[in-house]
């Protein structure tokens, strides 16, 4: 599945701020926020130039994409189904994102980072409700149980992940058993659950113009 595939430090250099795209380099004093937070280009340091509010709105789409690794047509589409669902359309977008199955991996601490967490689901190594799942951006449901397959659960990473795991705080939405690495979907996802400050009413604002 088509991926962005830009140097992910340039993504959060471009944006102005940490998007946590790189796992434990983001905490660390490798973080390209830290040393150079300019946006890229060739000529060193310019500052930040005035954003219209378009440009504002512009910029917290891509932000939310980045966060997500959601491109361009997937994303819109989730627009279009948070806008059939009823209800506020901020919160249908922030439910749907989050309920992807990469994005539940990475919240119950199974990877690092989305970018990690979506490498696992693609190379097979979990199932849901028992049954292969290797689609990231597949969408669970309330009551859905995330586990890792068979085939993998002697690996050194889900070893080495048991090892780890026991000190890491999971979303409260998420219910993780840690010793069997296994992840079950106690509560629907809220807008106050999404740790990144994402303003998603800009984003409805960008889409409905
Ligand atoms: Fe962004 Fe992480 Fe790179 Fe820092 S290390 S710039 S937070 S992706």
């Amino acid at each position: 599945m088509a991926r962005n595939t830009n140097p992910k430090c340039k993504i959060c250099r471009r944006a102005g701020e940490k998007l946590f795209l790189k796992g434990e380099r983001c905490d660390s004093s490798k973080c390209a926020m830290v040393k150079k937070n300019y946006p890229p280009g060739l000529h060193g340091p310019k500052g930040r130039g005035r954003v219209s509010g378009y440009g504002e709105r512009l910029r917290e789409k891509q932000k939310a994409k980045n966060i997500y690794g959601v491109l361009e047509r997937q994303f819109q589409n989730y627009f279009k189904k948070a806008s059939g669902l009823g209800g506020n359309v901020a919160d249908n977008m922030s439910q749907l994102l989050e309920l992807r199955l990469d994005n539940i991996v990475y919240r119950a601490n199974f990877a690092p980072s989305r970018a990690e967490a979506r490498q696992l689901v693609n190379h097979g190594h979990f199932k849901v409700n028992g049954k292969r799942a290797d689609i990231a951006s597949m969408e669970l449901k309330l009551n859905d149980e995330i586990t890792v397959a068979k085939k993998s659960a002697g690996n050194k990473y889900f070893e080495e992940l048991k090892k780890t795991l026991g000190k890491a705080d999971s979303a409260a939405w998420i219910d993780v058993n840690k010793d069997q690495i296994s992840v079950n979907v106690k509560a629907l996802p809220e807008a106050k659950d999404q740790k990144e400050q994402i303003q998603m009413n800009l984003i409805i604002e960008y889409y409905s113009r």
